[in-house]
C-alpha cells in the first residue's frame, strides 16, 4: 500500500490549495486501504465522502504534498470518528456491587477477557473482583474461568453442576454481596452465530441482574461479520462498550472504525494477546495509523506543519523586534484578518491593540476593503513591498492606477503600514516578545 501510496504522491508534487482532483486522487487509495483493513463498504464509501468535502480548498502546507496533506485529513478524521466520548478505560462500577455482563460470539475471547478485565480492575483500580462463568454449554468452560481466576488472584464464582445461567447470575450476585465485593463479572456462553437461543438466554440473564455494563467481545479479525454481530447484540440485548480481540495480530483493525461508525458504541478495551496482562485502553490515534497502514506520512505532515508554522513565527518575530514590518508582512496580515473575520477579530486577539482597533472603528474596513488594500500591495514591485518607505508620488500613482484606486486610499495603506511597525517595534521590547509571541500563535 506504502509503494502505491508513494505514486501518487509523486505525481502530486504541486502546491497551493488542495484541488478536487488531488483530494480524488488520493481518496481513492486511502478507500482502497480502508477496504484492505477490513472496514466494511457502506462505511468506508461514507467516509472518503466526508473527508472529500473536508479538504477540497484546504491549503497545502509547503513540505509535503497534496497527497500527503489528504491522508493526514483522513487520518484526523479517523481519530474523531473513533473516539468516544470521555476516557475509555473507566468503566461505571460505583454502587457495589456492580455487575458486569460480557457478551459475544464463541471463541470472540470473552473468558479470556473477563479474565484480563478482573485483573486490570484488582491490581490498578484496587477492586475486588468475583468471576463466575455462565457457560454451561462448553464443556470445562467454567473450569476454563476457574483456572484463570487462580492464576490472576480473582475469586471465581463456586461450581455447581447442573444449574441454569440465570440461576448461576442470581448466586453471583447474592455471593457479591455478602462477600463485599465491589464488582462481579458473568461471563456468558457464546455461540458460532448468533441464534434466538443464545440472545434469549444473555436477555434473561441482562433481566436477572441488570449489569451497569454491558461488553460486547467481538474478535477484531473479523472485519465485516462484527458489525452484523455488534447491531445484533445491542437491538437485543443492549451494550455499553466493546471491546476488541487479537488486535494483537495481522489483522488492520478496521472493524473498529466499522463498529464506531455503525453502532457508534464506545470501544473500550482492546486486547493485544493471549496473556493476562495483553489488555489495554483503546487508543484512537494507534488504531487509526494502524487502519491506514501509513503512520510515518501522518507523522511526516504533521512535522512539516510543525515546523514550518515555528520557522516562520520566530523569522517574523525577529524583523518585528527590529521594527521591520514591510508591506509582505502586511500584506500576510490582511490576508490572515480575511481568514480570521476580519481586521476586528485579528485586534481583539492582539494585546495593545486596542487603541487601533478604536481608529479601526468606523473606519469601514471590512472584506472589501482588505481586498483592496492586498490588490494595491500586489501592484507593487519586490523592492517596493520590501522598502515602503522608498514610495514617491511617481510611484504612488503608478501603484494605486494599478490597482484601480486612488493614491489617497495608498497613502491610508503606507500610515497602517508604519503604525503596524512602530506597534511591533513595543510589543517586541515588552518581556522579550512574549506578548506578541502569544499573539501570533
Ligand atoms: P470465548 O469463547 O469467547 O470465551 O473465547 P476465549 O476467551 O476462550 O478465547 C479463545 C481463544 O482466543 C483463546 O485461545 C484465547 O487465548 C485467545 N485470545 C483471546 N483474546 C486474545 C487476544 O487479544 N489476542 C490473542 N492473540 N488471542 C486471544
Ligand atoms: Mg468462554
Amino acid at each position: 500500500l506504502s509503494e502505491r501510496l508513494g505514486g501518487v504522491f509523486d505525481r502530486l508534487t504541486k502546491q497551493g490549495a488542495l484541488s478536487e482532483d488531488d483530494v480524488r486522487t488520493a481518496l481513492r487509495e486511502v478507500r482502497v486501504a480502508l477496504l484492505e483493513a477490513d472496514v466494511s463498504l457502506p462505511v468506508a464509501r461514507d467516509f472518503v465522502k466526508a473527508v472529500e468535502k473536508k479538504a477540497t480548498g484546504q491549503a497545502v502546507t509547503k513540505s509535503v504534498t497534496p497527497g500527503q496533506q489528504v491522508v493526514k485529513i483522513v487520518h484526523d478524521e479517523l481519530i474523531g470518528v473513533l473516539a468516544g466520548e470521555g476516557d475509555p478505560g473507566s468503566l461505571r462500577i460505583d454502587n457495589a456491587p456492580a455487575p458486569i455482563l460480557m457478551v459475544g460470539l464463541q471463541g470472540s475471547g470473552k473468558t479470556t477477557t473477563t479474565a484480563k478485565l478482573a485483573k486490570r480492575l484488582k491490581d490498578r483500580e484496587k477492586k475486588k473482583v468475583l468471576m463466575a462463568s455462565l457457560d454451561v454449554n462448553r464443556p470445562a468452560a467454567m473450569e476454563q474461568l476457574q483456572i484463570l481466576g487462580t492464576q490472576i488472584g480473582v475469586d471465581t464464582l463456586p461450581i455447581v453442576k447442573g444449574e441454569d445461567p440465570v440461576a448461576i447470575a442470581r448466586r453471583a450476585k447474592t455471593q457479591a454481596s455478602l462477600g463485599g465485593y465491589d464488582v462481579y463479572m458473568l461471563d456468558t456462553a457464546g455461540r458460532l452465530h448468533i441464534d434466538q437461543e443464545l440472545i434469549a438466554q444473555a436477555a434473561a440473564v441482562r433481566d436477572a441482574v441488570n449489569p451497569r455494563e454491558t461488553l460486547l467481545v467481538v474478535d477484531g479479525l473479523t472485519g465485516q461479520d462484527a458489525v452484523n454481530v455488534a447491531t445484533e447484540f445491542d437491538d437485543k440485548i443492549g451494550v455499553s462498550g466493546v471491546v476488541l480481540t487479537r488486535m494483537d495480530g495481522d489483522g488492520r483493525g478496521g472493524a473498529a472504525l466499522s463498529m464506531r461508525a455503525i453502532t457508534g458504541k464506545p470501544i473500550r478495551f482492546v486486547g493485544l494477546g493471549e496473556k493476562m496482562d495483553a489488555l489495554e485502553t483503546f487508543e484512537p490515534e494507534r488504531v487509526a495509523g494502524r487502519i491506514l497502514g501509513m503512520g510515518d506520512i501522518v507523522a511526516l505532515v504533521e512535522k512539516a506543519q510543525a515546523t514550518l508554522e515555528q520557522e516562520q513565527a520566530e523569522r517574523m518575530m525577529k524583523r518585528f523586534q527590529k521594527g521591520q514590518f514591510n508591506m509582505n508582512d502586511l500584506k500576510m496580515q490582511l490576508e490572515q484578518m480575511m481568514k480570521m473575520g476580519g481586521m476586528e477579530g485579528m485586534l481583539a486577539m492582539m494585546p495593545g491593540a486596542a487603541k487601533m482597533q478604536k481608529q479601526m472603528e468606523g473606519s469601514g474596513i471590512d472584506d472589501r476593503m482588505l481586498r483592496q488594500q492586498v490588490a494595491l500591495i500586489n501592484s507593487m514591485t519586490k523592492k517596493e513591498r520590501a522598502n515602503p518607505q522608498i514610495l514617491q508620488a511617481s510611484r504612488k500613482k503608478r501603484i494605486a492606477a494599478g490597482a484601480g484606486m486612488e493614491v489617497s486610499e495608498l497613502n491610508k495603506l503606507l500610515k497602517m503600514q508604519r503604525q503596524m511597525a512602530d506597534m511591533m517595534k513595543k510589543m517586541g521590547k515588552m518581556g522579550k516578545g512574549g506578548a506578541l509571541k502569544q499573539a501570533m500563535r
